[in-house]
């Protein structure tokens, strides 16, 4: 039998709403794909738990008071620790030295590797990323220290052309370093393949943040589309052996009525052999730790 694989689709900003003008995963015409496939709209409530699929609401407050952040949701989901409570509040944007210590500690690639399975963050980076981190205008993102604290390599420009790596806004267009963007069918392709390869994929989008923050109902559905497009071509061509699983860090892009984010829990989505095995886990720290209990 092959062996157990995961890919890990994380998706910043994404929570689960009630049906509402407000709400562009209300619009039939967001997410096509995805609400077929379901049989029903991604909105609050939604529990589906058949064979190979799953999907369930989880939470994201973690039992911290304030809304939900993006460096302590991202650093929960990639390292099973509750990063909210170990800090004492929700933080925004990028990892500070303390949520380091977690990372460096219960990464989830560093401890996939120690279960002797290979690892990937298949993003696409530019030199200009990290000379912008060198020259303090920006700081780490909690996948990028996730990827250092396993010592694993960045994908880059040659991997990209390589049709290996894939920039955050999975077409290339919003990116910087993007000089040859490609479809959404075309980049879920090449995730779905990438995952065959590595116990344990990991491709984020912050899409879908940036739409939520933007309060544009045109960029929300627009960013959904793209979304949905590039999903329906990873599950299209999903190994057998993968387990697909989207997440997201926290609610925004459900209620175009706020720039900030919510309180709203986030989608739980499995597709795939293992996907059953992911029914007990009720918030953003229970995905590390069964990852790692399937790879072992
Ligand atoms: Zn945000």
């Amino acid at each position: 039998m092959a062996t157990t694989k995961f890919l890990l689709v994380f998706l910043d900003g994404m929570g689960l709403g009630k049906a509402d003008p407000n709400n562009p995963l209300s619009e039939p015409e967001s997410m096509p794909f995805l609400t077929s496939y379901l049989g029903q709209s991604l909105l609050a409530g939604i529990h589906i738990n058949q064979t190979n699929l799953l999907l369930k609401p989880i939470d994201a407050t973690l039992g911290v008071a304030g809304l939900p952040q993006s460096a302590t949701g991202q650093t929960a989901i990639y390292t099973g620790q509750n990063a909210p409570a170990f800090l004492g509040r929700h933080q925004s944007g990028f990892a500070n030295g303390s949520l380091r210590k977690l990372i460096d500690e219960y990464g989830l690639f560093k401890r996939a590797i120690a279960l002797n399975h290979a690892a990937t963050l298949a993003n696409a980076y530019s030199p200009e990323y990290f000379y912008a981190i060198t020259h303090r205008k920006r700081r780490y993102s909690v996948c990028t220290l996730l990827n250092m604290a396993a010592n694993l390599p960045f994908r880059m420009q040659y991997e990209y052309e390589q049709e290996e790596a894939i920039f955050w806004d999975i077409t290339g267009e919003m990116s910087r370093g993007c000089r040859q963007p490609i479809s959404p069918q075309a980049a879920g392709k090449r995730l779905a393949k990438l995952s065959g390869q590595f116990g344990v994929t990991l491709f984020e989008s912050y899409l879908s943040d940036f739409a939520g923050h933007a309060q544009d109902k045109g960029q929300a559905v627009a960013c959904l589309q793209r979304i949905d497009a590039f999903l329906e071509s990873a599950i299209a061509h999903l190994p057998p052996n993968v387990t697909l699983i989207v997440t997201s860090d926290h609610g925004n892009i459900e209620d175009i009525s706020t720039k900030r984010h919510t309180f709203n829990k986030v989608p739980l989505l499995a597709i795939g052999p293992k996907a059953k095995a992911f029914s007990n886990v009720s918030d953003l720290t229970g995905i590390t730790p069964q990852i790692l209990t399937l790879l072992n």
